[in-house]
């Protein structure tokens, strides 16, 4: 028997025993409206997760993320990180879920902040992505310490800020006061929603800039007095459509990136803008005749491990360059907004190694290493941390992020705990 084999026949039973203790868990959180923007509940999710974690004898502190964006009297950017430290030496597992969740939008049947229970499921916003991940990797913590009291190592316990923003007030701001140094922390799973039997070992890199094209404002019916700003911008979309993005499909990734449609460099125009604004709702006026002289566009650009970020900027440098040699009076600026190298944990690393042998045992199969085509909060552990032992874990279905009437599966709550709770036993008694 090797040291997980031990523990099997207690883990499951002490977590099954915790179902109706993993709901409350799980609606209470559910029932914290943390939206964010703007952050609201932060500082009472946070004060209700340190209460809970300082009565199981962890160790908690609150940090409050002065001064990152959003950051304000109104809506301080709070966080918790509860730490127990175990008997003996060894190595520390972090468990580190995002507290906030996006805005509710429209089309719900159920009340977002109701957090009600119906056929086996939770609704609300927030309960896959990630409340329901937070709560069963509480659960499996607290079922870990109440069977093995004396366990070497430490476990840490973090709901942190800002996420869906960019994690800047939450796992950015930690990672740099030191809480992801690899001397403090040697193992992170994040419990975001990527289905119970995946292990999600990182994400794609992201680019976006702004580009902006100048023209010369005149009257709109006499065009040739004036310099439209929108037909260059047509001009660059034009590269874009007949250059670009064939060379973007042609950019396949070994990265396994789910859905497959991701496995690949891939570029969204988030935002075209040109001429006069959009008049307010209540205006029901004409726009005045007048030739643009702007024209701004967003482009948000998701690049694989295989591409240079440097390669990543030059590509549309290059659209740009050609353009300019091809028109009269292309004026243009570009500016980079935001830039987050791809990240991927190495598949025999000790934490995925872990998680993988504890999904085998607790649902008879073998797991599926898969990348998001997004980014998450392990780009501030890896970049700013420098900590590399992480991946995210956890109950949820994904597709269901964001949508109406999202839910989390209490079975499948259950499950991930069980593999939570094996995995700390692997890493820390093993
Ligand atoms: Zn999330």
């Amino acid at each position: 028997m090797d040291a997980m084999d031990s523990g099997i026949a207690k883990f499951p039973d002490l977590i099954d025993a915790r179902r109706d203790e993993l709901i409350a868990l799980t609606q209470d959180l559910i029932r914290m409206p943390t939206l964010n923007p703007p952050g609201e509940a932060y500082l009472e999710i946070c004060e209700y997760l340190a209460k809970r974690l300082k009565a199981r004898k962890f160790h908690v502190e609150l940090i409050r993320a002065h001064g990152t964006p959003g950051d304000s009297a109104r809506y301080p950017r709070w966080n918790v990180v509860a730490r127990r430290e175990g008997k003996g030496p060894g190595a520390c597992v972090h468990f580190n879920s995002h507290i906030d969740v996006v805005e509710t939008g429209h089309g719900w049947t159920m009340d977002p902040f109701g957090g009600e229970l119906k056929d086996g499921k939770i609704y609300g916003r927030g309960a896959c992505d990630m409340k329901g991940g937070l709560a069963a990797s509480i659960i499996a913590a607290e079922a870990f310490i109440d069977s093995f009291p004396d366990f070497n190592g430490a476990i840490e316990i973090s709901g942190t800020a800002d996420e869906e923003t960019g994690g800047y007030g939450g796992v950015a701001y930690l990672a740099e006061k030191g809480y992801f140094n690899p001397s403090r922390v040697q193992h992170v799973i994040i419990p975001e929603p990527l289905n119970k039997d995946r292990v999600c070992l990182g994400h794609r890199g992201v680019w976006w800039a702004e580009i902006e094209t100048r023209g010369h404002i005149a009257h709109g019916s006499m065009p040739f007095l004036g310099d439209c700003a929108v037909r260059h911008m047509g001009a660059v979309l034009q590269e874009f459509e007949t250059g670009l993005y064939p060379a973007l499909a042609l950019k396949h990734t070994a990265m396994p990136v789910v859905p497959e449609g991701a496995r690949q460099s891939t570029m969204n125009i988030n935002s075209f803008h040109g001429g006069q604004a959009e008049p307010e709702a209540d205006f029901t006026g004409f726009p005045s005749a007048c030739v643009p002289d702007s024209c701004r566009m967003i482009i948000d650009r998701r690049y694989i491990i295989e591409e240079d970020p440097d390669d990543v900027r030059r590509e549309v440098a290059d659209v740009l360059a050609k353009v300019s040699a091809q028109r009269n009076d292309f004026s243009y600026d570009i500016r980079e907004m935001w830039h987050v190298t791809p990240t991927m944990t190495d598949k025999s690393s000790p934490v995925v190694q872990s998680v993988s042998k504890s999904i085998e045992k607790v649902l008879n199969k073998s797991p599926e290493y898969v990348v998001s085509p997004g980014t998450y909060d392990q780009k501030h552990i890896d970049r700013i941390g420098r900590l590399k032992d992480c991946i995210a874990y956890g109950p949820g279905i994904l597709d269901l992020a964001h949508q109406p009437d999202e839910y989390v599966g209490v079975d499948d709550m259950i499950d991930s705990a069980k593999v939570m709770a094996l995995s700390l036993q692997d890493l820390l008694n093993a």
